[in-house]
């Protein structure tokens, strides 16, 4: 018989182990330490919410940390997981109990919705290896999550880039929307183009994919991205 799983009261992942009211678990998906406020209270990027809150966990806290994580890209924070592919940030806001016009409200304060691509450097490239499998995600603090409908944006021109996929052995243009890319150094100046000048709307993500790839570009470095669909 399957064990039974509990939702994360602040992203809505439905797969916690155990239930948030009696653990220290951490969630997978948003990174939520039940019974440690730590992370959020140290949290750089602060949303304004309008009230001083206490530490206590209830809905009012939750939805202070909900909203730190949108602001953040929604990203995950396991490494190890096929959690990328067919995630539908919407639905899983809504196990959280709040209504769709709120998560609608909140995603548009943002300008994002759908799934959500991470940008991570690799730090020591494997030129073998192959990257798409589970085992190998590197998904690291200073990963970039980014909306899969914001990098519709970068069409046509990110068609033509010259990229590999799954390997670094396995040269291709592009994006690879059923498994991973990976951008070579030498891409990166053109990425960084195609990012800036095509990405409408000027957001904190794109500010940090931005800096990810001039930092990626400075150490001479790889840039992989998962979980690119529905592009
Ligand atoms: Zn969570």
């Amino acid at each position: 018989m399957e064990k039974k799983k509990y939702i994360c009261p602040v992203c809505g992942y439905d797969k916690l182990k155990q239930s948030p009211d009696e653990s220290y678990e951490i969630c997978s998906c948003c990174g939520y330490e039940f019974g440690s406020c730590e992370y959020y209270c140290n949290s750089k990027y602060p949303v304004d919410i309008g009230y001083e809150f206490d530490y206590k966990e209830d809905e009012k806290f939750y939805s202070y940390v909900r909203k730190l994580w949108i602001q953040q890209g929604c990203k995950w924070n396991c490494s190890n997981q096929m959690q990328f592919k067919d995630w539908n940030i919407k639905k899983q806001l809504s196990n959280t109990g709040i209504e769709d016009q709120e998560i609608a409200g909140l995603l548009e304060d943002y300008l994002y919705d759908g799934p959500v691509a991470t940008f991570s450097i690799i730090d020591n490239i494997d030129m073998e290896k192959n990257y798409s499998d589970a085992n190998n995600f590197i998904i690291q603090k200073s990963s970039v999550g980014f909306f899969c409908n914001m990098i519709d944006f970068w069409y046509p021109e990110i068609a033509n880039l010259s990229t590999c996929f799954n390997k670094v052995s396995r040269k291709e243009k592009g994006l690879n929307k059923s498994g991973v890319t990976i951008f070579p150094p030498q891409s990166l100046k053109e990425f960084y183009k195609i990012v800036d000048i095509k990405t409408p709307q000027d957001t904190p993500q794109k500010e940090k994919l931005l800096k990810l790839i001039i930092q990626a570009q400075e150490a001479n470095k790889y840039l992989i991205i998962y979980g690119v669909y529905g592009v």
